[in-house]
């Protein structure tokens, strides 16, 4: 999302861009649901991708108990979109010829006035500057701040986005149309309705985002990263190698807990899977020649939903900054003083948020918050609100 942000807002202010993706293939089919902010439409329209059948819109939000009642509601439009539909948006801003494929980062040099970048199989490409915009395990930032790493915030998800044509009468009658939360003891659960595959808009083609957080610690999550075949992973087991025991044991636990309109969700779900929950902050998101884009700069936990957002604005904030100097230099460390704070906050934000879990309460301000959250009335006025980062100007 970062590199394609990128491309699109580069070539606004009549630079040549080229993005180099390390993945041999199209990266389409991933089924995971965005949460929409005002700040990611601003982006969406600013960088030329636009918003045309950006996703669902939900007229309200609430949460509800284990008998299904609803405890708290709030009124709030919002729209929710998919992964794949904004990779469609924006990869249609750029020009096929300067979109590569199979390109996997490998280094890169610095002599003060540009950059010689190294993939894989031996390429080099030579540029100005070198933008890196490759996600939460960067290697660009790998290699300028080896120092930076992600830090595990003590849970993980179980995801997936059962069909709605799948899911009961009920469960399409009292949640599908709208963003729900459940939230047991140190849980969240959280829903909301997403197209279908290839963007389908059309009522009993689209799908039911759901995420299920849940509490783990570093052993257990390392224990959870050994797949069906027995191989530990590192980072997190691809879904089709998740262990049939811990997807058992994952039906059981919703079985004792569970409303039953969740419950046909998580019993509709055709591959469930595991996302273990990092964040990375950065004290510098520019290097020399190299700046840093969305998640390679900063990383929250997506309590907010806002990490294609905060790509986007980035993106736009350094086609700006390049376009308003004539020293690019200067431009990146502009660059650089106004986005690496705003990094910060909202990974700070994201922190506070994920106080409700109950995970390492380190300071005062963490256990007033935890005990804040603790209500379902809190948590729909903090969780994926639109403005949150206005509290901050
Ligand atoms: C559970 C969960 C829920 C989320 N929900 C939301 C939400 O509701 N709303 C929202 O806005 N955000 C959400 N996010 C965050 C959002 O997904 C990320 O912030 C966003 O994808 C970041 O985009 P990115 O381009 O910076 O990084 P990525 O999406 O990670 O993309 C990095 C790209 O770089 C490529 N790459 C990696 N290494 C190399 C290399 N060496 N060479 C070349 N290419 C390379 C990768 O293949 C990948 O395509 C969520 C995240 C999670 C985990």
């Amino acid at each position: 999302m970062s590199g394609l942000f990128t491309a699109a807002f580069l070539r606004r202010i009549g630079w040549d861009c080229d993005v180099y993706e390390r993945s041999g293939v199209e990266l389409v089919g991933r089924g995971a649901g965005i949460t929409t902010h005002p700040e990611l439409l601003h982006a969406l329209d600013a960088s030329g991708a636009g918003t045309r059948d950006l996703g669902i819109e939900v007229p309200k939000r609430f949460a509800i108990d284990r008998q299904g009642r609803v405890t708290a509601e709030r009124p709030l439009r919002q729209i929710l979109t998919s992964w794949d539909r904004l990779q469609r948006l924006l990869r249609a801003t750029i020009d096929p010829a300067h979109y590569h494929l199979g390109w996997a980062f490998e280094r890169v040099e610095q002599d003060g006035g540009g950059v010689r970048v190294h993939f894989n199989g031996g390429r080099v490409e030579e540029a100005d500057i070198l933008v890196g915009g490759d996600g939460i395990r960067s290697s660009v930032r790998s290699q300028v701040a080896p120092e930076l790493q992600p830090i595990y915030a003590g849970y993980y998800i179980w995801r997936g986005s059962p069909n709605e044509a799948d899911l009961a009468p009920k469960t399409l009658k009292e949640i599908f149309p709208y963003f729900v939360f459940y939230l047991p003891p140190r849980q969240e659960v959280i829903t909301y309705p997403i197209s279908g595959f290839n963007d389908d808009l059309r009522p009993g083609h689209r799908r039911y985002n759901f995420i299920w957080y849940r509490v783990a610690d570093a052993a257990t999550l390392k224990e959870m990263n050994v797949d069906e075949r027995g191989v530990q992973h590192e980072h997190s087991v691809p879904p089709p190698l998740i262990r049939k025991d811990l997807i058992a044991q994952m039906y059981a636990d919703a079985r004792d807990i569970m409303p039953d309109v969740m419950l046909d969700c998580v019993m509709t779900m055709k591959q469930p899977f595991i996302t273990p929950i990092y964040d990375v902050l950065a004290p510098r998101i520019v290097f020399g020649r190299v700046a840093m884009v969305g998640d390679a700069a900063a990383n929250p936990r997506p309590h907010m939903g806002f990490g294609v957002a905060k790509a986007g604005n980035d993106a736009e904030a350094l086609a700006k900054a390049l376009d308003s100097h004539n020293d690019i230099d200067k431009a990146l460390e502009a660059y650089n003083a106004e986005r690496q704070p705003v990094g910060n906050t909202i990974v700070m934000h994201s922190r506070k948020l994920g106080t409700h879990m109950g995970v390492d309460l380190k300071t005062d301000e963490d256990r007033r918050m935890h005990e804040l959250l603790q209500t379902d009335e809190a948590m729909l006025d903090w969780i994926a609100v639109p403005n949150f980062l206005d509290a901050y100007k």
